[in-house]
C-alpha cells in the first residue's frame, strides 16, 4: 500500500481533466491531488484509480467518478469547520475529500462491511471523520443536527424531508433526485420554512436504499 511519484503523476493528471471539465475550486482540485484515490479501491485495480469512471467496490456499490466528487464538493463550498453530514460512505474517498477540506465530518453507511472497511482505512490513511456510523442516512443524524452542509452520495425517488430539517438556516444540501439518471438538486434552506431548489445537471448514482443490510 504505498503512494508513488507514478501515482500522484497520474493524480496530477486527473486534475487536469477536472479543471477542463469546468471545476474551479483550488481547494477541491489540491485535496483531490493529494489523496491517493488508489488506496480507496481494491488492489487488482489500481490502474483504474485515476481514470475520471466510477469504480464497483464490495456490497454491489460504486466509488464516485472523482468529477462527480469534485462537483458536489465544490456545489456545496465546503468551509474550514463547517459541520457537514455525508450520506452513503462506501469507499470513505467522499469523505477523505471532505475531512482534508477541514470540515468537521460526519457519515453513514448502510451497508456494514462498506461500514467497517471504510472506518479502518480512513484510520490508516490518517483522515479523522467526526463520525462514522452505521444506519440509514435516510433519519440523518438527529443527535447532531443542524448540519451547514449535507452531502448525498446515491440517488433517492424524492428529497428525504428529515434530511432538509437537519440543515441549519442558510445551510445546503446536494442530493440527486431521481431513479436511473439522477437529477442533481441543491437546496439552501432560507427558512424555518423556506427552501430554494436548483437543478444541476443529469448524473448516474447508485440508488439510495431504506433501512440498514
Ligand atoms: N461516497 C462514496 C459513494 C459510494 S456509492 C464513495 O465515494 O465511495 C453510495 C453509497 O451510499 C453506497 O455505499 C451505499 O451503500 C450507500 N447508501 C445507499 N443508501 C443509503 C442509506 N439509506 N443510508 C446510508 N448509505 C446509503
Amino acid at each position: 500500500m504505498l503512494d508513488t511519484s507514478k501515482h500522484k503523476g497520474l493524480r496530477k493528471r486527473l486534475v487536469e481533466e477536472l479543471i477542463k471539465k469546468g471545476i474551479d475550486s483550488r481547494m477541491v482540485l489540491n485535496a483531490i491531488l493529494n489523496i491517493p484515490r488508489h488506496l480507496f479501491i481494491d488492489n487488482d485495480f489500481e490502474a483504474h484509480a485515476y481514470i475520471d469512471k466510477a469504480f464497483p467496490i464490495d456490497s454491489n456499490q460504486t466509488i464516485s467518478q472523482p468529477y462527480t466528487v469534485a462537483f458536489q464538493t465544490t456545489i456545496l463550498g465546503i468551509e474550514k469547520n463547517d459541520k457537514v453530514l455525508e450520506i452513503g460512505t462506501g469507499s470513505g474517498y467522499q469523505t477523505a475529500v471532505l475531512v482534508k477540506l477541514n470540515a468537521n465530518v460526519y457519515t453513514i453507511e448502510r451497508q456494514h462491511l462498506l461500514y467497517r472497511k471504510s472506518m479502518k482505512r480512513l484510520n490508516f490513511l490518517g483522515y479523522s471523520p467526526k463520525l462514522v456510523k452505521y444506519g440509514d442516512g435516510y433519519l440523518g443524524l438527529p443527535e447532531h443536527a443542524p448540519f451547514d452542509k449535507i452531502l448525498v452520495t446515491a440517488g433517492a425517488s424524492k428529497i428525504p424531508k428529515k434530511l432538509l430539517l437537519q440543515l441549519k438556516i442558510g445551510g445546503k444540501i446536494i442530493i440527486p433526485i431521481g431513479e436511473l439518471n439522477q437529477e442533481m438538486t441543491l437546496i439552501i434552506r432560507k427558512s424555518e420554512t423556506k427552501f430554494e431548489k436548483k437543478k444541476l445537471g443529469k448524473f448516474n448514482f447508485v440508488p439510495m436504499l431504506k433501512k440498514t443490510n
